[in-house]
């Protein structure tokens, strides 16, 4: 059999896929010819402009449809590889996220319709994306339905791909949503690099190939309002000698030194995480390599961590961590089951700037239990730690959108008791819903002072205030833009129940939203 494992928009640009990486030495090792065609970074390359490329986000993400001329776009580009394609009996898809729905569809909507005798087999966690409070059939299951498949998989491929080349499909995960979970994960393959030209990708750092690495799958936290368990109820995870293996395989081999973890969190088990950092920087001071890597990271009480902990990662090329501090109050940090206080955050952020590490905060405004006081405590936190601003050690502040209900979470289990109800069409959520509801647009009973407005206010305030401070907020022309649609879609709402709605938005991406 001849296998193609093929990447589709929107994944990231700045390094090759791991997912495929993976999948294709997975085949490789079962003794099947494979290729791998990474259509991402072919869609950014053929668009030519990264502005081109990054318009069609909002179609990805659903928050906005397609038009027929960027459909047929889309088909033109597919179209130049129908010849390619047809030299493959196996299309292996990695559907990373809802993100990759779209694209996916026109995908294997072509390929039926133009090439014969394929075997489609759809992967990735964007296979078993559903709604909010409907669950009949996920994304793996509608392609089936409609012909776009024949296999989806379901979990961790590793040890599925391969019962599917044996086409022992009776298996869980194949064609349905309960796959087993690894438990073992040093003795899995290598992502293989190999398969890539890796000079075809837009590095961060021009130059310096980076390249994903999983240090571990799943989470220790079980953050109100995170999906992650749903994906990976269990946390597993490398022992840090097998990760740092990894990562100097890829450095003898393609000369990588920069490294990008995917993991929920790069540090969720402090042992492996700092054995790890011993190998690597006992490497990095033998060979003179320059390592320097990072990831999602979670501030720890100190009592947790080993003397001289923080001196090590810098050793080993710790470099850029991205942080979920979400919010300046300690009380609603501890509500959404974070499990670190401010005190701990600015203990880390000594320790980082001792240290010259760096991070960013990931922000969550209007959490379903925020108070005034609450927004009053985020409000404190830029002046407290600007002066971490200011020698570099905190890069930036991603401030996100706000908080969105996400199906599979505890935050979504908490709708009834929290009063939750969703504004769409005044449609109110009662547990069978029948529409896909916009869980962006939501109140609650038990917290009626924020009201959408309130939300949207506070979003926009928390932004003014940090850039008052000097932090620099990280993506915020994007997350603004967005926070403008969800204004929009709200001042909708009011319109349809009031002839003067109180919320005004501007046609320009600015701050003015507001009456
Ligand atoms: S720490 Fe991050 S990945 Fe883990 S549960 Fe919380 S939000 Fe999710």
């Amino acid at each position: 059999m001849k296998n193609l494992v093929i990447s589709v928009p929107r994944l990231e640009i700045h390094r090759p896929p791991i997912s495929t990486a993976i999948v294709c030495n997975v085949i490789k090792q079962a003794g099947q010819d494979v290729q791998a065609l990474d259509l991402n970074i072919n869609f950014l390359r053929w668009l030519g402009k990264h502005s081109e490329y990054y318009n069609f986000d909002q179609i990805w993400d659903g928050e906005r449809a397609i038009t027929d001329s960027e459909r047929e776009l889309c088909i033109k580009f597919i179209s130049q590889y129908k010849d390619k394609i047809d030299l493959y009996n196996v299309i292996w898809i990695s559907v990373f996220g809802g993100s990759c729905h779209l694209f996916t569809e026109l995908l294997c909507d072509f390929i039926r319709t133009h090439l014969k005798n394929k075997t489609i087999i759809l992967g990735g966690q964007g296979v078993v994306t559903y709604h909010v409070g409907k669950y009949a059939e996920n994304f793996g299951d509608i392609m089936k339905r409609k012909g776009l498949c024949d296999i989806y998989i379901s979990g961790e491929g590793e040890e599925t791909v391969v019962k599917v080349l044996n086409e022992d499909l009776n298996q869980p995960g194949v064609n349905n949503p309960k796959p087993l979970q690894l438990n073992e994960l040093d003795n899995l393959p290598f992502p293989d690099y190999g398969y890539y030209n890796l000079d075809d990708y837009d590095y961060l750092t021009p130059n310096e190939k980076e390249v994903f690495i999983v240090g571990s799958r799943g989470c220790v936290r079980h953050c109100t309002y995170c999906d992650v368990a749903r994906h990976w109820p269990k946390f597993r995870f490398r022992s840090g000698n097998n990760i740092a293996s990894e990562m100097i395989n890829h450095y003898e081999k393609h000369g990588v030194e920069r490294f990008y973890f995917t993991d929920s969190l790069i540090n969720g088990s402090i042992k492996a995480f700092h054995d790890m950092c011993t190998q690597l920087a006992k490497y990095r001071n033998d060979y003179k390599v320059d390592f320097r890597w990072g990831g999602q990271f979670i501030f720890r009480p100190k009592r947790q961590l080993p003397q001289g902990h923080y001196d090590m990662v810098a050793e080993a090329g710790g470099d850029t961590f991205y942080v979920g501090v979400e919010t300046g109050s300690d009380k609603v940090r501890w509500e959404m089951d974070k499990k670190f206080t401010n005190d701990d955050t600015e203990w880390q952020l000594e320790e980082f700037s001792r240290n010259k590490l760096h991070c960013f905060f990931l922000m969550l405004v209007g959490y379903i239990t925020e108070t005034k006081q609450d927004q009053q405590d985020t409000l404190d936190m830029f002046p407290r730690w600007k002066k971490y601003v200011a020698d570099g050690t905190i890069r930036g502040i991603d401030f996100g959108v706000s908080l969105k209900f996400m199906a599979h979470t505890p935050l979504e289990r908490m709708i009834d008791s929290s009063g939750v109800y969703f504004l769409d069409a005044g449609d109110i959520y009662n547990g069978e819903t029948t529409s896909n509801k916009d869980t962006n647009l939501w109140q609650c009973t038990t917290n009626p002072d924020l009201d959408v407005y309130e939300r949207l206010r506070r979003r926009v305030e928390v932004q003014k205030e940090a850039i008052k401070h000097n932090w620099p907020v990280w993506r915020g022309p994007t997350r603004l833009k967005a926070v403008k649609l969800l204004a929009m879609k709200y001042r909708d709402y009011l319109a349809d129940l009031q002839p003067e709605p109180k919320l005004y938005v501007e046609e320009s991406t600015g701050y003015n939203w507001f009456k």
